[in-house]
């Protein structure tokens, strides 16, 4: 029920002169939906081609409300009203809904799931690349329950296969696609403990140079676990904080080194400067490592030393396209997450925003005739926004209303816990008091929480590309892999792919089929 004081509140606000004025036109309406429709019978001539790359986007807890704000935000920044703006994700053709839950948890962290979307199989809460078998922290129940991942699967097919992230190259997401870890926080050996380290556990760091050594992009952040303890970082020389946290006095980027082929041509850069100018024809091998912890945000990149998303994706695909037989590339965008945990909705939204510049990038330079692109999430936060605002509303602006109960007003946006909650003088803040535009400003919440929590509903996946068709419908989180994997003939499931041409090219009918498949010699 609205109250009445709403109603006059949205009377005065939702004037005609917010409404566009092409919009005004029905046929605006009809031609614009008659276009789709026309789009939609496209697709039913269904795109079963191979997919000879498969390039998966994870939004780190870019749940469904997250995407629809960071739409408006894009559209914001172009000096749109924002609501009818497209994301790049938003022309994908198919859609589906992902399950997110993990198997000991309703509300999922991105170690779970990463397993999950990455190696096609439902794991515990905070463990990587092992089934459920696995329980967290407990290294002695490890071993035998490694779970591989696509990029496994790729690279076993002679694929290239890279990384790219926002996070440390160690956090949750990446890891789950080489690492085997019963606790996502083992980054280093410095952060395991001691009966782990007994038993044999490797950290996720040692395992990223040794369990998949011909990775041939790997780009993000985390640069001191790969260093001895006490070893100074190259950007930050005066914080301790920043330099190396090794115990065993390994280097990894040296190890790293060492694992390629001396013919071929590696590169470690730590520095945007450095990536943007190497030439990626003549580049084998990438280990770009650009923070000592996770990357800036993107509102407070440094454009010397900090790349872009977009800019490491880009680099990626031209290197990794060299490969005549494909690759696979996972590309996070992993701190809307961590914008979201602070309360930072801002953060999260330029985030999401420059996840979809990336996805706008990597679609440029590739064809949806031989490439299968997955947009999705780990999980959701309980990040909401609403407040009747008309249209145009600045996504971080304030409803149009007081509250008809504190008689105070309040922003759209709002988390459902987190460190936003705020009460002064026994009272909720008065935000109009505040600068509530400001980058790290911390929306209200409704309980108090140092760190705001993920979300527990059902996630988008948006794909497009060969056999995008089957992400469809409301499916285990599990699912993904399985179809990527499909659609590229990697993996163990092949049958189809012996009626499949090269790359690229349709499905040939069964006489086709059966002339391939005869000896050369019978046809004369
Ligand atoms: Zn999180």
């Amino acid at each position: 029920m609205i109250s009445p004081l709403l109603v006059l509140a949205i009377g005065t606000c939702l004037t005609n002169s917010l409404v566009p004025e092409e919009e005004k036109d029905p046929n605006y309406w009809r031609n614009q939906a008659q276009e789709t429709l026309k789009n939609a019978l496209e697709l039913q001539k269904l795109n079963t081609n191979v997919a000879k790359n498969v390039i998966m986007f994870l939004g780190d807890g870019m749940g469904v409300s997250t995407v629809t704000a960071a739409r408006i935000l894009k559209g914001q920044l172009h000096h749109k009203p924002g609501e009818e703006t497209q994301l790049e994700m938003d022309k994908f053709p198919f859609v589906a809904l992902s399950k997110t839950y993990n198997t000991n948890a309703q509300v999922p962290d991105s170690a779970g799931t990463a397993t999950a979307y990455l190696c096609g199989v439902k794991a515990n809460e905070g463990t990587v690349g092992v089934s459920a078998a696995t329980e967290r922290t407990r290294c002695n129940t490890t071993q035998g329950n490694e779970v591989t991942s696509i990029l496994r699967w790729a690279k076993d097919a002679g694929k290239s296969a890279g990384i790219v992230t926002t996070t440390r190259v160690n956090h949750a997401t990446p890891s789950a696609a080489y690492a085997h870890s019963a606790d996502r926080d083992w980054y280093s050996d410095h952060e395991m403990p001691l009966e782990a380290l007994k038993q044999g556990c490797k950290d996720i760091a040692y395992q990223l140079m040794h369990n998949i050594k011909d990775i041939d992009v790997i780009l993000g952040g985390g640069r001191k676990y790969m260093f001895p303890k006490n070893k100074t970082d190259v950007e930050y020389r005066m914080d301790e904080k920043a330099g190396g946290t090794r115990l065993d006095g390994l280097n990894l980027v040296d190890i790293w080194k060492s694992f390629k082929p001396k013919e071929k041509h590696s590169y470690f850069v730590w520095n945007r400067t450095e990536l943007l100018s190497l030439n990626p024809d003549s580049v084998d091998y990438l280990l770009g490592l650009f923070e000592p912890g996770d990357m800036q945000y993107e509102l407070n990149r440094n454009n010397v030393t900090d790349p872009s998303l977009s800019e490491m994706v880009g680099v990626a695909i031209k290197i990794l396209k060299k490969n005549p037989k494909g690759f696979f590339l996972l590309v996070e965008g992993g701190r809307i997450d961590h914008g979201h945990h602070e309360g930072k909705a801002k953060q999260a939204l330029h985030e999401a925003v420059e996840m979809d510049r990336a996805i706008g990038q990597a679609g440029a330079m590739t064809s949806p005739e031989d490439t299968l692109t997955v947009v999705t999430a780990d999980h959701s936060h309980v990040f909401t926004f609403g407040g009747y605002t008309p249209r145009g509303n600045s996504i971080f602006g304030l409803a149009p209303m007081v509250s008809d109960t504190d008689k105070k007003p309040f922003t759209a946006i709002l988390y459902g816990n987190g460190p936003g909650y705020k009460v002064v003088d026994g009272e909720r803040e008065n935000v109009s008091m505040v600068d509530y535009a400001h980058n790290n400003y911390q929306a209200q919440s409704a309980v108090p929480l140092r760190h705001e929590t993920h979300g527990g509903e059902d996630v988008a996946v948006f794909a497009k590309g060969p056999m995008a068709h089957l992400l469809h419908g409301v499916h285990e989180q599990n699912y993904i892999p399985h179809v990527m994997a499909y659609a590229a003939c990697i993996g163990t499931n092949l049958d189809h792919c012996a009626r499949a041409t090269a790359a690229g090219s349709p499905t040939p009918g069964p006489l086709l089929l059966l002339l391939a498949l005869l000896p050369l010699g019978t046809l004369f």
